[in-house]
Formats: structure tokens, sequence, C-alpha cells
């Protein structure tokens, strides 16, 4: 495999000062900000730069396309795991290959997504109130889980895309004029996240990932029938994060993850590009930075301990992965991904612990995420730790749970 000479990520804008949403997701952006490259995306890393790459991380990325020969015998990790996990993310896995050979594209990871049928010529005359009330209705029907819409901000839209094809960056494809962001996220299955660190678990992401991809492309497929552009994105293009923050989906936790009201950090965002008129929401605040402050539950349980017990910093790690000049909690990416290679699926044990990754659909959980939100915060805590919330269970739990349990 070739081995590009190791670069520093070189950037040619930079953005002085906060913009006004910024007030209100708690970011803090100077000066010396600059939009991330794709190119130093972990996951990209570990096809070029030999500080990342590994046996192991080959192993890693193989064991979702190999004929499951390489299970284990642990529980979590034998052949019926890895066997759904696999199937999980048969959709995510089918899309992104599609034009990957032919067209150099590998769309939903590196690429935004080109499946679509031409649009009307005519654009629908509803007025920018209409369309995102009805735009809303028909996302929730087209299967988002919760929708949000935001204004287009360039901060977070990658300066280049990738080819691990080429192994060279590509140039960015989006178009410059469009003017919202419509951003969904889709929930992750709550039982068979209590069985992390699994490979079952992993199935959970996958899921999440098909289940973003069908909603994703029929409201760009709706968008484009309305006569506007639209372009889906799921991993690829942008910073899903803070899109979904800034669309007020949730906040921003100390284990860099979305935290929405709804379903915690246990959920998968995609997100669509327009230029249909719309009206943004207003990021939302139920006090999930005062949770940080104080809980930390994240940094502990962390394996590799990549989560900060820090505040909020300019940390970027090795400087290559993160980005510069935005005050935030930052996790080590690559010790992160290490753990996962060395492990053969993906970690999401910060998710599990997390006091918001709870079945809100229980009073008990509804009322401690209540308390969450005010002075009763670290009772709540206490509680949820009293009452052993996001304590490991097995794999085999879940597989003699009832079908429809
Ligand atoms: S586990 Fe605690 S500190 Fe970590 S993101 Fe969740 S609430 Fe914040
Ligand atoms: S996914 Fe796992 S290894 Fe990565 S930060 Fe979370 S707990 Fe740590």
């Amino acid at each position: 495999m070739l081995s590009p000479a190791r670069e520093t990520p070189a950037q040619s804008e930079s953005y002085h000062g906060q913009r006004p949403v910024d007030a209100l997701t708690g970011f803090e952006v100077t000066a010396d900000f600059e939009r991330f490259n794709q190119k130093y995306d972990m996951f990209n890393r570990a096809v070029w730069d030999d500080e990342v790459r590994s046996e192991r991380a080959n192993k890693f990325f193989e064991s979702y396309f190999t004929d499951l020969a390489q299970f284990r015998k642990v529980e979590g990790f034998q052949h019926r795991d890895y066997a759904l996990r696999n199937a999980a993310w048969y959709i995510a896995d089918f899309t992104a290959d599609l034009l990957e050979l032919s067209g150099d594209r590998k769309e939903g990871f590196l690429d935004s997504y080109t499946m679509f049928r031409e649009g009307a010529t005519r654009k629908s005359q509803a007025s920018a109130q209409e369309h995102t009330a009805e735009l809303k209705r028909a996302g929730r029907f087209l299967g988002a889980d919760s929708i949000g819409v935001c204004e287009f901000d360039e901060r977070w839209v990658y300066t280049h895309n990738y080819s691990r094809q080429k192994l060279t960056t590509k140039a960015m494809d989006l178009p410059e004029d469009l003017t919202h962001v419509v951003v969904i996220v889709n929930e992750m299955d709550h039982a068979i996240i209590e069985t992390v660190p699994s490979a079952l678990s992993g199935a959970a992401t996958g899921q999440g990932y098909s289940r973003d991809i069908i909603a994703a492309l029929s409201i760009t497929q709706y968008i484009r029938n309305l006569g506007y552009r639209a372009v889906a994105s799921l991993n690829d293009t942008a910073l899903s994060i803070p899109l979904a923050i800034q669309a007020g989906l949730g906040q921003y936790g100390r284990h860099g993850l979305l935290i929405t009201p709804e379903f915690g950090p246990r959920v998968r965002i995609a997100k669509i590009f327009t230029d249909l008129p719309l009206n943004a929401d207003r990021p939302i605040d139920f006090g999930v930075t005062e949770t940080c402050n104080i809980c930390q539950r994240c940094s502990t349980a962390c394996p590799v301990k990549a989560i900060s017990f820090e505040e909020p910093n300019f940390d970027t790690h090795d400087g290559i992965s993160h980005l510069k000049g935005i005050k935030k909690w930052t996790i080590n990416a690559k010790q992160c991904f290490k753990f996962w290679a060395n492990q053969g699926t993906d970690c999401s044990i910060c998710i599990r612990v997390c006091p918001y990754n709870r079945d809100f659909s229980k009073a008990m959980n509804r009322i401690l995420r209540w308390m969450l939100s005010n002075r009763w915060r670290r009772l709540a805590l206490w509680l949820d730790a009293k009452l052993k919330q996001g304590e490991r269970k097995t794999a085999g739990w879940w597989w003699r749970r009832p079908a429809d349990g």
C-alpha cells in the first residue's frame, strides 16, 4: 500500500470570532479556527498514516466483509453476534460500495449521495414557514426519529474530500450557495447498546446508520420533488454534530457526542444540504453542560482514558485529527480508534454509561432527566448510579429476550 508523506493539515481560511449561534451552542470559536480536511479523519488515517494503521486496524475493517471465520468464543463476539452486526451494516455498506470502484465515491462515508431521480422543474411556492412544517411532517413519515433545521454554516464543511482508492484529497463537491441544512437523527437500540463492549452492540451502530440512510435519501428526493436542490450526507462532507446542535436536536457532551433529550447520545446523524426556503430552529439547552461539568462517568469508564476529565479547552491531542481554534471537550480519537481495532468492533461504552442513555418510556427515567436539568442534578446522578443503570448486560441476555421485547 502506498504511504504518502505525512503532511500537516494546511488550511487556507480562518474565521474571526464568534457567530451569534455560538452563544447558544456553547462553542467558543477563535480566530485560529480552521475547517477540517477529511484526510485527517481517523478512519482515513488508518489507511495512509503509519502512526495509525496496523494489522489490527486492517482486520477490524475486513471483519465487516469477511465470511465471519474470525469470530471468537467470547460471549458477544461469537458467530451470531458478527452475523447480526454485519447484517445491520448491510444497507450502509451496500450504498457505500456502489460507486467506490467505478466512480471513486464511497457515498455516505467519504462522499455525498448521488442516487436520485430528477426532481420537479417547477418550484413549490409555499412560504418558508409552510415548507418547514411540511418538511418535518414528511421527514418523520419517511423515517427520521427526530428532525431539525439550521442555517448553512460553512465552518463545519470539510475543506476537502478524501479518496481511499487513490490515497489523495479530492475537491469538495458541495454547491456553495445552499442556504439550510436539514439534520435528522435515528435512535440506536437501547437494549443492544447495554451489551457494550461486544460485536453484537455494533449492530445498533449499523442499524442506526442504515435507518438514517433510508430517511435521508427519501427526504432528499422529497425536496427535489418540490423543485429545489438537496444533497444527502451521512458521515461525509461535513461535521454532523455541530450542525445537529445548531438545528436544535441536542447538546454537546463531554464524550464528544450529541446528547438528545429523547434518546440521549444513543443516535446516528444524517444531514441534507438544500436551498429549500426554510426557517431555522434554535439550539436547545436542557442542562447537559452543567451535568457534564460534574459527572465524568464516561471519562472514568473509557478503557483507554480517551475522554477528558478537564474543563473544555483547546487541546487537539496530536494536532492532526481535531478541530483547531474551538474550545470544547475533545476525545483522543487515536486512542479510541486503537481500542476499536484491538477488540475487532466499535465501542460505545461512553454511550452506555451516560445518564442520558436511558429508556425514557419509563416514568422514573423521565423524572431523572428532569432532575438533571436543574438543581437536583447531583441527586439524579446519585440515584441513577444506585439503580445501577448503564451497567453492562451480556450478549446472551439480549439473545434470550423475547423477539418483541
Ligand atoms: S457520561 Fe456524564 S460527563 Fe459523560 S457525556 Fe454523559 S453526562 Fe456528560
Ligand atoms: S468509544 Fe470507547 S474507547 Fe472511544 S471514547 Fe468512548 S469509551 Fe472510550
